[in-house]
């Protein structure tokens, strides 16, 4: 056990001995761990692996703490612990229920994500592969005497290897083996994870980057738990300055979990990674198959992996002797899981940190609210890195006014834009246009009925996908052609598109400018990722001119010859009553235009809007970051919002409407009274139909110091919804979709 504080409540220590039981958790929605007998000479310990049955069936689960002992001897049945007796690490046991707790989520749930490998926990198996023999074949024919010659080097080699390299066919190197010209031996399953070089390719930092390192590799060479907020404008750096404290760690032989918000950032991620550290670190997200998963768990438990890259999952990772955490882009909503167990991953490293007694690192531009007052109040280290690298100095922002300069009806370029673009292009430069709008319009409307097209299983209108000739609802997936003639009125052909997606925007772009190189870049799910990188990979390249994109382009990536950023709808997402959807906006474009002018020529951002009067637009225009966060604080503080004061959603869901409704009522007359803490609701929520099913919710405020894990705890004891009811709390809730 690490921090008393962290201990879980309700268990006492384990006892050890002849017979031993135990409390095992099981990685189901349970309400708490289950009663086992254990065979004799095992060494019961929090967190050894074993197999026990539930129900008709066997399950993968992990000694808790000693059993409750309420059922009698007989009646227990046995959990058989792992061939090799594996354990997960205490504290990662102790992260468990902390997580659990925190999020009202069932243990067993918690757990689960911490055992998203179960085949690493079997024996390491072996490969065959082949060596040269002492015997020689009688008959050396030319395909033979290749292979032997490739053999002659010493290295093992499967027999695919050796009839690849020799060019021959497999056949071949089975006559080989079978005179014993070639002899089996055995090499692990997986080639080692080679480990990091902190020396291999250092940096010359800058006086600032070299200032910020320095507190970071001390935090680390303190092996103890704190936070730093890494504050760097865009290209200032904080990748250079967070390696060194990854080489710190490295020399302190402990390791390293760096996080990042997306799959799409790690390719270039990885490359980058690899120039500095002489070698790849280990990835860790759900694009992985199964055998990639498998040797990453396993090489994070034994300590091979010294470095493991990952998505928010990678915090449930059985670290041997975690040294760091980093949260790359810490401001990043995709932090936040949204189903299953409902977390934060950002606060949840800091948690895991602090458990692990290791220092952990938030990197961002634009940090969050909540990190930034931290920051502020002096409880998190606050380094900043004020200025781009080099010679590239931060872009000029220029709003424009679509009130005043705005282009024929149905077009999207604003004539200031069309200018900027066609200057980009004379000077053979790259430029980018921002839309956070996948598919060719939002909404698809009849001309003579204004019937709108809406997905029939979500609150939500059909977005038009133009090149695949579909309609389909961003929520739920559900995908239809675009009907001949409108379903409500009969007229046939009377579709029109309202409002711009990128797709749209794209073909502007072409029909204005034909001779222009361009690719859209979108987080679609129809699209693939694929296609996704390649475009991005082409920009990197200079082989287009132009990238028109979502928030998928906006993040993270470096575009050296990039200077001119157009961001087509910066009202888009601005107000809908959403507390963070000012923050989130400011964030979005302040990442936008970071894209622009990162290498020695100067960038240019335009800015088009309807709001030019907005704080939020003359924050960005003004490159006044910190006024946009003052007056952020200072209206959060007044209505005692996050991080001043605490939230919580309960959202009830159902097929059955009224169900959902009645369950919502329940609820509401339920709600204990507690000094400090109001109940809103219940309220249909803003998607108040999704995937076919109605949607309440009921939002609660609580002052900062009230614990409103025991208020919910109190509650829900109280409350039975309908079985055909959902019932979902959301701690923290990031938005109130
Ligand atoms: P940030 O993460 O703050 O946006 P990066 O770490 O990506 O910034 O740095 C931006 C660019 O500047 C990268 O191409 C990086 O390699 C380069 N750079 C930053 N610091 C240095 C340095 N000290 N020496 C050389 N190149 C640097
Ligand atoms: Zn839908």
């Amino acid at each position: 056990m690490k921090d008393a504080a962290l201990k879980p409540a309700s268990r006492p220590e384990l006892t050890f001995g002849p017979n031993p039981r135990a409390g095992v958790l099981l990685p189901y929605p349970l309400p708490g761990p289950y009663d086992y007998k254990l065979p004799k000479d095992v060494e019961v310990a929090r967190g050894l692996l074993v197999v026990a049955p539930l129900g008709p069936r066997e399950t993968l689960g992990a000694v808790w703490g000693a059993a409750e002992g309420t059922v009698g001897d007989n009646r227990l049945k046995h959990a058989i612990p792992l061939e090799g007796h594996p354990r997960l690490p205490g504290d990662l046991c102790d992260f468990i229920d902390w997580v659990a707790d925190y999020t009202l989520t069932p243990p067993g749930l918690v757990l689960a994500m911490a055992l998203r490998s179960r085949q690493a926990f079997e024996p390491p198996q072996l490969r065959t592969a082949y060596v040269l023999g002492e015997a020689r074949p009688k008959k050396i024919t030319p395909a033979r005497a290749r292979v032997l010659e490739i053999a002659n080097d010493g290295l093992a080699r499967s027999v695919s290897a050796l009839a690849e390299d020799a060019n021959v066919t497999p056949a071949v190197v089975r006559g080989l083996i079978e005179v014993g010209a070639l002899v089996p031996t055995a090499l692990p399953e997986f080639a080692p994870f080679i480990a990091p070089d902190p020396d291999h390719a250092r940096t010359a930092l800058s006086l600032e980057q070299e200032a910020a390192s320095r507190s970071l590799k001390a935090a680390v060479a303190a092996r103890r738990f704190s936070v730093a907020l890494l504050d760097g404008v865009t290209g200032s750096g904080k990748t250079e300055t967070y390696f060194e404290a990854v080489a710190e760690t490295l020399k302190q032989d402990k390791q390293v979990l760096i996080l990042l918000p997306e799959i799409a950032l790690t390719v270039q991620f990885l490359e980058r990674f690899a120039q500095r550290f002489g070698t790849r670190p280990a990835e860790w997200h759900s694009d992985l198959s199964q055998r990639e998963r498998r040797r990453t768990y396993r090489a994070a438990m034994n300590g091979e992996a010294r470095v493991i890259v990952g998505a928010r999952s990678a915090l449930f990772l059985p670290f041997q002797e975690l040294g760091l955490i980093v949260v790359d882009e810490e401001h990043e909503q995709a932090y936040k899981q949204e189903d299953g167990a409902i977390y934060h991953a950002r606060d949840m490293a800091v948690v895991r940190a602090r458990i692990a007694k290791c220092p952990v690192v938030l990197a961002s531009a634009t940090p969050s609210l909540e990190t930034f007052v931290n920051a502020g109040a002096g409880r998190y280290a606050h380094l900043k890195l004020p200025r781009r690298h080099g010679s590239a100095t931060l872009p000029e922002v220029r709003l424009v006014n679509l009130l005043e300069d705005r282009g024929e009806t149905g077009t999207f370029l604003s004539p200031p834009l069309r200018q900027a673009l066609t200057a980009s292009l004379a000077a053979g430069e790259q430029a980018m246009l921002f839309l956070n709008r996948r598919g060719y319009a939002p909404l698809t409307l009849c001309e003579t009925c204004g019937h709108k097209m809406t997905c029939p299983n979500c609150a939500a209108w059909l977005v038009e996908h133009r090149y695949r000739r579909r309609l389909v609802c961003h929520h739920c997936g559900h995908g239809t052609e675009t009907p001949p003639a409108c379903p409500q009125c009969d007229t046939p052909s009377s579709f029109i598109a309202c409002g711009p997606g990128v797709e749209r925007v794209a073909e502007e772009f072409a029909r204005v400018f034909p001779e222009a190189r361009m690719a859209i870049a979108s987080s679609d799910m129809l699209q693939g990722p694929g296609e996704t990188q390649a475009a991005i990979r082409s920009m990197i390249k200079r082989e287009i001119d132009v990238l028109v994109g979502t928030q998928i382009v906006a993040k993270g990536h470096h575009f050296p010859q990039l200077t001119l950023v157009g961001v087509i709808d910066a009202d888009l997402g601005g107000s809908d009553g959403d507390l963070r959807a000012r923050e989130r906006t400011f964030q979005l474009l302040h990442q936008v235009a970071g894209r622009a002018g990162r290498a020695d020529k100067p960038g240019l951002v335009l800015i088009q809007t309807r709001n030019p009067n907005d704080a939020v637009m003359q924050a960005l225009a003004r490159g006044d970051r910190d006024a946009f966060y003052a007056q952020e604080r200072q209206y959060r503080e007044r209505s005692q919002s996050p991080p001043f004061g605490r939230l919580a959603a309960i959202i009830v869901s159902s097929h059955d409407g009224e169900a959902a409704r009645e369950a919502g009522r329940l609820l509401a007359k339920a709600a204990p009274q507690a000094r400090g803490v109001k109940v809103w609701g219940p309220t249909p929520a803003f998607y108040s139909l999704l995937r076919g099913q109605t949607r309440e919710r009921l939002l609660v405020q609580a002052e900062r110091g009230v614990d409103i894990q025991a208020y919910l705890r109190a509650w829900l004891r109280q409350v039975k919804v309908a079985n055909a009811v959902r019932l979902t709390v959301d701690v923290d809730p990031m938005s109130f979709a």
